[in-house]
């Protein structure tokens, strides 16, 4: 199968299991089709990556917000198809093998979605993941650690990739300097912009990108598998203040997981673009589209704020961005590696 043929089947699982559906399991795919099932049988087999959240650091709902989105929200955790902080795991199902991407507030329930029996066997005897990888030292991508620490599953021996200076914040700053006193995490630090590789079938380089960087820096990463490259990429302030060609950069990749967290200025009454400290979906899709109309390249919005109406399942911004070629992610979707 030639790369598009395969990206079209890649796309066709991902969109068609939990994209619309709200379906905690693939297995609830309304589509029964060829490249459904090609795909599917593909992820079976192959490492993919696993979509365990998809919302701005501070989860739907809010503490204390009471909008209708954010009602919604508890509507759907009720119903166990909540949206959870933005992160992907790593899978690799017939190693056995698992990797968390960001370590997020809402780790309790979201690891929950990866539902292989060994995944299990590894957690109860805590050493569920072959690594951690922490793009920055905002709450929703790192406060998860707390609770895989002594109150909580105590794992330990777990690599945590992340850079230099995140490696250097994390072993100077408690609660998470005493997990690695412990043995519990050890902060393992790559450099940026080429290659390392994790295991047989895993690859990843770390991009720095330009965010509010109180405690640490940011990174987005690559990961580069046997078939497919996946950048994930959840905070930067804008594409334009990139050291990279943004355009060139998620060109150069299968899926893109992107900043999504705001559709407009309208939910941020009295801001301007100025002052919003992330890409707007428009504006990002204008700058991407013609990567999007190309069909390399799958590009998906996550890290999406309680404000932002690119939440509403089936809505107006939603329809647009699949009109658009772009998607939406959800909880649940898996891409090829
Ligand atoms: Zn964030
Ligand atoms: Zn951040």
């Amino acid at each position: 199968m030639d790369r598009r043929a395969f990206l079209a089947a890649l796309g066709a699982a991902a969109f068609g299991g939990a994209a619309f559906g709200g379906a905690r399991s693939l297995g609830a795919s309304p589509r029964g089709d060829g490249a459904v099932a090609l795909a599917r049988s593909m992820e079976a087999a192959d490492p993919h990556a696993l979509v365990l959240g998809t919302v701005q650091d501070a989860g739907l709902p809010q503490v204390g917000c009471y909008s209708v989105r954010c009602d919604e929200g508890r509507r759907l955790h009720a119903e166990g198809v909540g949206r959870f902080v933005s992160s992907i795991a790593l899978i690799e199902p017939e190693s056995d093998r698992y990797y968390l991407v960001d370590a997020t507030p809402d780790i309790t329930r979201q690891i929950d979605l990866i539902d292989h029996p060994g995944f299990r066997r590894r957690a109860a005897s805590r050493r569920p993941f072959d690594g951690i990888f922490l793009t920055h030292a905002h709450i929703g991508h790192y406060a998860g650690l707390a609770v895989l620490g002594n109150e909580g599953m105590g794992i330990r021996d777990t690599k945590v990739y992340c850079t230099t200076a995140m490696a250097a914040f994390l072993s100077a700053n408690q609660p998470w300097a005493y997990m690695v006193e412990q043995g519990r995490i050890v902060p393992t630090p790559l450099d940026t912009d080429r290659w390392h590789r994790i295991d047989d079938h895993f690859e990843v380089q770390l991009w720095p990108v330009p965010h509010r960087d109180e405690f640490a820096d940011t990174v987005a990463f690559v990961f580069r598998g046997p078939r497919a490259s996946l950048l994930f990429l959840p905070d930067i302030n804008d594409w334009h203040l990139w050291e990279r060609s943004a355009v060139d950069a998620v060109a150069s990749v299968d899926v893109a997981l992107l900043d999504g967290s705001f559709w407009s200025l309208d939910e941020l009454p009295g801001r301007s673009v100025d002052d919003v400290p992330h890409p707007l979906i428009r504006p990002s899709m204008d700058r991407f589209q013609t990567v999007a109309d190309g069909g390399e390249t799958r590009i998906v919005f996550t890290h999406l704020n309680n404000s932002n109406p690119a939440l509403d399942m089936g809505g107006p911004e939603q329809r647009e961005i699949e009109r658009r070629g772009f998607a939406v992610a959800r909880e649940g979707m898996r891409f090829t590696l």
